[in-house]
């Protein structure tokens, strides 16, 4: 059953350029609920265990050393349909793809650093988020 939760990540990328505000901005202007949100930074384990669908990869390595080279913003995110609506809001995985209007479109720069994470599904919403944040800090 849809929680109506996703989980999302503001990428080393986006916090070194300065986009936190613009990115929050979006998120709220298109009616996401903030429900948990922190500035915290993804150790080399945590960023392989996060992606670590993708270990056979080429760009595993690359990956990794990216999501862990600086703090990251972590939030969880709650609206009607959010999987969904939230991955429409960021666009497609590569910038160069993604559609007008959508936070990759404006802050990515690359197919590898594209500015934001967003759960592929419900049940990867909830380990995401439960990863970063307890139960007190789910509002
Ligand atoms: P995310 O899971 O971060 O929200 P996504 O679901 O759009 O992104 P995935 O296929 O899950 O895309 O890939 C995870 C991440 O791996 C991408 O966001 C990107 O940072 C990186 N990545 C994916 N494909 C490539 C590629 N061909 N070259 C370099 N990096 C890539
Ligand atoms: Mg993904």
């Amino acid at each position: 059953m849809a929680t109506n939760r996703t989980f999302t990540m503001i990428k080393p990328d986006a916090v070194e350029n300065g986009h936190i505000g613009g990115i929050l901005n979006m998120i709220a202007e298109a009616g996401f609920k903030i429900v948990s949100l922190k500035l915290t930074q993804l150790t080399t384990a945590d960023a392989q265990a996060f992606y670590a669908v993708h270990a056979a990869r080429p760009f595993y390595g690359e990956l990794v050393e990216f999501m862990s080279r600086g703090p990251i913003v972590a939030a969880i995110l709650e609206k009607e349909n959010a999987i969904e609506e939230f991955r429409t809001l960021i666009g497609a995985t590569n910038p160069a793809d993604a559609a007008e209007g959508t936070i990759r479109k404006k802050y990515a720069t690359s197919i590898g650093e594209n500015a934001v994470h967003g759960s592929d599904s419900d049940e990867n919403a909830a380990i995401e988020g439960a990863f970063h944040f307890a139960g007190r800090e789910q509002f």
